[in-house]
C-alpha cells in the first residue's frame, strides 16, 4: 500500500463492480470485504456495464439510489460509481481500499483494455485509493462458482495490504475455473497477450434490416510461462500488477533520439 501495510480492520473499503448491483459476484465481493472490516461500502451501477472500460457519463444527470444500509448504486458507469463513493457518499471519509467485482467471467490479457471491472480499479488508482479488480473465469458451460473467491480472496487482500505500492497502481486478479480444493496456488503475474480473434457476424433482424455482431471469443492459450493467460491455464490464480503510466520505456528512448 502506498504508505507501508494497511490495517484491514479499520480500513475503510469500497465496493464496486461492472455487473451491477444485483449480480451475484458482487455479493461474494461484498462477502470477502466484511471478513476483513466492518466498515464496508458498496456503491455499484444499476444494470450491468461490462465492456464499458474507463467510461466517465458527462453529458447527463447520475441519479444515487439507496439501496441498503450501506448499499447504494448509480445509473453510471463503474467509474461513475467510484467517483460518486469517493467524492459524494464518503466524502467525509474517503476509502483506504478499493475492490471490484467479483467479475462474470475472466479478465486476462487484453481483457483490461475492455473491462469495467479494472477501470473500476483504474480509477480509485487515479484518486490515490489502492485497488484491486476481481474476476473469476466461466467453467467450459458458461457458469460461474463463486466459492474459490470467496476462499482465497480474503487471504489474497491480506497479503497484498502488506506490499508498500507505488502511486497509479492497481492489481489486477483472476480465479481458474476451478473448485478450491483443485486450485495450483497463487502466481504473480504478468499481463499476457492473445492471438487476435474477433469475428463479425452478419445477419438480417426481423424487421429485414441488416446487422453486424461483435464477438470476441478468443481462446485463453498462451506460449509464454509468466502470464496471467498460462497462470490460470494451469489452474493457479493470477495476481497481475498493473500501472496507469502506458508508455513505452524503451520506445520513449528511441523516440527521444529521433526527435532531438
Ligand atoms: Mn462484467
Amino acid at each position: 500500500m502506498p504508505d507501508g501495510p494497511l490495517d484491514l480492520e479499520s480500513a475503510r473499503i469500497l465496493v464496486t463492480n461492472d455487473d451491477g448491483i444485483h449480480a451475484p459476484g458482487l455479493r461474494a465481493l461484498e462477502r470477502i470485504a466484511r471478513s476483513l472490516s466492518s466498515d464496508v461500502w458498496v456503491v455499484a451501477p444499476d444494470t450491468e456495464q461490462s465492456a464499458t472500460s474507463h467510461s466517465l457519463t458527462l453529458r447527463r444527470p447520475l441519479r444515487l439510489r439507496k439501496q441498503g444500509r450501506r448499499r447504494y448504486s448509480v445509473d453510471g458507469t463503474p467509474t461513475d460509481c467510484v467517483l460518486v463513493a469517493c467524492h459524494h457518499v464518503l466524502a467525509d471519509r474517503p476509502p483506504d481500499l478499493v475492490l471490484s467485482g467479483v467479475n462474470h467471467g475472466g479478465n486476462l490479457g487484453e481483457d483490461v483494455t475492455y473491462s469495467g471491472t479494472v477501470a473500476a480499479a483504474m480509477e480509485a488508482a487515479i484518486l490515490g485509493v489502492p485497488a484491486i479488480a476481481f474476476s473469476q473465469m466461466r467453467k467450459s458451460d458458461g457458469s460461474v462458482d463463486w466459492k474459490t473467491a470467496e476462499r482465497f480472496g480474503p487471504d489474497i487482500v491480506r497479503r497484498l495490504a502488506q506490499v508498500k505500492w507505488p502511486v497509479d497502481l492497481l492489481v489486477n486478479v483472476n480465479f481458474p475455473p476451478l473448485d478450491p480444493e483443485n486450485v495450483a496456488g497463487i502466481r504473480a503475474s504478468r499481463q499476457g497477450r492473445r492471438e487476435e480473434g474477433t469475428t463479425i457476424t452478419e445477419g438480417v433482424d426481423p424487421a429485414g434490416r441488416p446487422y453486424l455482431w461483435i464477438g470476441n471469443f478468443m481462446n485463453d492459450t498462451s506460449s509464454d510461462h509468466d502470464t496471467d493467460l498460462a497462470a490460470i491455464m494451469e489452474g493457479a490464480i493470477a495476481v497481475t500488477p498493473l500501472h496507469l503510466d502506458l508508455t513505452h520505456k524503451t520506445t520513449l528512448k528511441r523516440l527521444e533520439e529521433v526527435f532531438q
